[in-house]
């Protein structure tokens, strides 16, 4: 976990980027109509480090929804622990239902109605900054195992709780997460025995991430960070073809070329979608959203290999950047499938029913 970046940003005064101004934020996104801004301040971090990036969204994601949903009283408790003592947050919807090939284990959560609030028993995987965040955000069903994003059932059923992390109750498995890239989000299983969480850290009414469509204000900051990802690429390619005086080559100005314009439309498209937000314009924006999620994930894959291409092989040794932006891009996109976002957008186009949310096939 990028534990001394995420101290540097609580000591320059960022950790509450989506905190409003009024409560002592910078009052960026989409609530504080200043969505823009927030979106590059994701894509410079994804340029140093796609799994800062992610920890980041998970955070600063997790604001906008108790500042859009809580009460005063949740947000002067919740944003006071994040400006004053530096807390981090994150969302965890993460209970894919399908097994993979040779997989026991079954991930997943039920809830339990108390009088004072609700217990949660099993288990959530993908659980970035598990083992550093102070709080997350638990999307849970009291209709049984999915989250939000394998949600099956009533999606007024679906919980947002506010789960104190310190509860001895929680228990977090660091044995799961064993991936090809994004190894520093600590995206671990972490199981919940019977841990309470009271009425009082209920956030919005149930089923409001679903009914009112919440993931789409965060889908397009996936997009802002693989923008950071392919910038990346992009500037180590242009300092690494220009040591070696190849910029004379028509196959690398070309290369270049395709780098250059895929790293501005992506700007240009997510300041289009920021826009939109805000003016208020959510339908639009969420739809454009899903079309920026689509075009960056193909702009950054095809940025990173065309540096690859251009720079050889000695661009693929440790300690390489773009060894490492290879692995962790490759995976990170992985949150959604293209196929199905491609989908989506021919669905609403066509008229047909569409999910702007999960693009459930
Ligand atoms: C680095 C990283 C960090 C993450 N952090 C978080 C986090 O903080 N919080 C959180 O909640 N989640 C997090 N996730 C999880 C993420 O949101 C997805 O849930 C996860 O990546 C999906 O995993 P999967 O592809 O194995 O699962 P699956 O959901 O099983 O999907 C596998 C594939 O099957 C497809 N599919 C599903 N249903 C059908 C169908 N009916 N027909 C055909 N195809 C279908 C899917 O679209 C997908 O392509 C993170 C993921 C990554 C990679």
């Amino acid at each position: 976990f990028p534990k001394e970046d995420f101290q540097a940003l609580f000591h320059a005064d960022l950790l509450g980027a989506t905190i409003p101004r009024d409560a002592g934020g910078l009052g960026l996104g989409i609530q504080g109509r200043n969505t823009f801004p927030l979106w590059m301040m994701t894509k410079l971090m994804a340029k140093a480090d796609l799994s800062l990036a992610r920890c980041w969204e998970g955070h600063a994601n997790s604001l906008v929804l108790i500042d859009a949903l809580g009460t005063p009283e949740q947000k002067r408790r919740w944003f006071e622990g994040v400006l004053e003592r530096g807390e981090i947050w994150v969302a965890w919807s993460g209970e894919p239902s399908a097994p993979k090939p040779g997989e026991k284990a079954r991930f997943g959560t039920t809830v339990t109605a108390a009088p004072d609030g609700w217990y949660v028993t099993g288990s959530k995987v993908f659980a970035t900054s598990a083992s550093r965040a102070n709080r997350a955000i638990l999307l849970v069903s009291t209709e049984g195992p999915g989250g939000a994003r394998h949600n099956q059932g009533n999606p007024e059923a679906l919980l947002m709780l506010a789960c104190d992390l310190s509860d001895p109750t929680i228990t977090v498995d660091t044995s799961w997460w064993d991936p090809v890239g994004m190894r520093a989000t600590g995206s671990h299983l972490v199981r919940f025995e019977r841990t309470f969480v009271p009425r009082d850290c209920l956030i919005g009414r149930p089923g409001s991430y679903l009914l009112d469509q919440w993931q789409t204000a965060f889908v397009p900051h996936y997009a802002a960070s693989f923008l950071g990802a392919a910038e990346a690429a992009y500037d180590y390619a242009v300092t690494y073809v220009r040591h070696q005086n190849k910029g004379s080559d028509p196959y690398i100005q070309h290369r270049i070329a395709s780098m250059a314009v895929h790293i501005d439309s992506g700007h240009l498209w997510l300041h289009h979608v920021a826009g939109l937000w805000d003016r208020g314009r959510r339908a639009d924006a969420a739809l454009a959203g899903t079309k920026v999620r689509h075009l960056v994930e193909h702009w950054a894959e095809d940025t990173v290999h065309h540096c690859i291409r251009a720079c050889g092989a000695r661009s693929l040794i440790r300690p390489s950047p773009i060894e490492r932006i290879l692995r962790d891009l490759t995976f990170y996109l992985r949150h959604d499938n293209d196929d199905h976002i491609l989908a989506t957008i021919g669905r609403a186009v066509l008229g047909e029913q569409h999910d702007v949310s999960f693009y459930k096939p």
